[in-house]
């Protein structure tokens, strides 16, 4: 299988995209969890390799770091094929995604992660190519400009994205296959650390393992990083082998919260309770209050801290649990009662 990456993701460096791939399960029996995800689409690439078919368009929604990528390396691994990775916002021009899409060859798959972010321009052009496998694009300039179409090899594309909501609908609806990618027990993040442990080379004891996975926030990506600097800590102020002392320890020293939760988590939680009294309050208002912007609250940041049980979400808005009041140490929303 070919690889070409032609981004680097939102936040990641160079060294973290290495480290990652180093990680990342390269088939569907290596991938942890999912499984309802999985078993459907080792069904549709078996019969699309059966068919000797492009497998259908996939869509991968859900938060950061659960496997989307991952997954489109997969796909392509086990349809036998060539992968071409882009992203919404590299792919500013036409002639960029005619450039790509001319050179996929038959069955390729052609993976664009944050796919809500393409131009609308970009966007256009990509209908004729999902459905038809076809293009239009103008050659010559002035008064001899004229448009010739392109016949394209048939492939597959497979669109990532953490913000549903912003899809098109006329882009949503030529994704054949669509999936929604939850976030994963401890008990599967604690497979995947010891998955990750072996590769990299490091003891670690089960243990501190469960510990791990219970601080990651449900994020195969986050367990992974806190492998890695964890490993830092064993090697340097431990024995090397990854114990609960040094687990703990190394936690403790990054300021991960005991619960997994992030900055922006224990941000909103507490701007609900401090500044809201505890809710019920909309969304936008606690995005203006936090400084973030309300769709990524709604599609990255929430649904944990519901999954969790620390916020509920009500006609009237978003209010906190009891849980919440009780991981932030507080007993009341400033003089009020706590009315549960
Ligand atoms: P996304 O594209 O959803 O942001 P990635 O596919 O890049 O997430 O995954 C981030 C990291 O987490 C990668 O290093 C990958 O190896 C690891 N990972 C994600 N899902 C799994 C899984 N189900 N099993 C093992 N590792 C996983």
């Amino acid at each position: 299988m070919e690889e070409n990456f032609e981004i680097h993701g939102p936040g990641l460096t160079e060294r973290d995209r290495e480290y990652e791939k180093r990680l990342r399960p390269i088939s569907f029996s290596d991938f942890k969890g999912q499984r309802k995800t999985v078993d459907n689409l080792k069904v549709f690439v078996q019969a699309a390799r059966q068919r000797e078919e492009a497998l259908d368009h996939v869509l991968l929604h859900g938060p950061p770091g659960l496997g989307k990528t991952t997954l489109a390396h997969i796909i392509a691994e086990e349809m036998d094929v060539n992968l071409k990775v882009t992203s919404g916002p590299v792919l500013d021009k036409p002639g960029d995604l005619a450039g790509i899409l001319t050179g996929l060859e038959e069955s390729d798959v052609l993976f664009i992660d944050e796919i809500h972010r393409l131009s609308p321009v970009v966007e256009e052009y990509l209908y004729s190519a999902m459905e038809d496998y076809r293009i239009d694009i103008m050659i010559d300039k002035g008064p001899s400009a004229r448009s010739i179409q392109l016949e394209l090899n048939p492939f597959t594309l497979i669109g990532a994205t953490t913000r549903s909501g912003l899809l098109t609908s006329p882009l949503r609806a030529r994704f054949g296959i669509r999936f929604l990618l939850e976030y994963y027990d401890a008990e599967t993040l604690e497979t995947i650390i010891k998955r990750s442990s072996q590769i990299l080379g490091v003891d670690i004891d089960t243990i501190a393992a469960r510990e791990l996975s219970s601080r990651s926030r449900g994020t195969p990506r986050i367990a992974n990083a806190l492998l890695r600097r964890v490993r830092d800590f064993a090697q340097v102020k431990g024995s090397g082998r990854i114990d609960l002392d040094i687990t703990r320890y190394s936690l403790e020293a990054m300021n991960i919260d005991k619960h997994g939760l992030d900055e922006m988590d224990n941000r909103i939680l507490s701007t609900i309770i401090e500044k809201f009294k505890g809710g019920p309050v909309g969304i936008s208002t606690i995005a203006t209050a936090v400084g973030e912007d309300g769709g990524t609250i709604e599609e990255v940041y929430e649904p944990f801290l519901i999954k969790e049980g620390y916020i509920k979400r009500t006609p009237r808005g978003r209010q906190v649990t009891e849980r919440a009041l009780k991981h932030l140490g507080k007993s009341n929303f400033g003089n009020q009662e706590m009315l549960f």
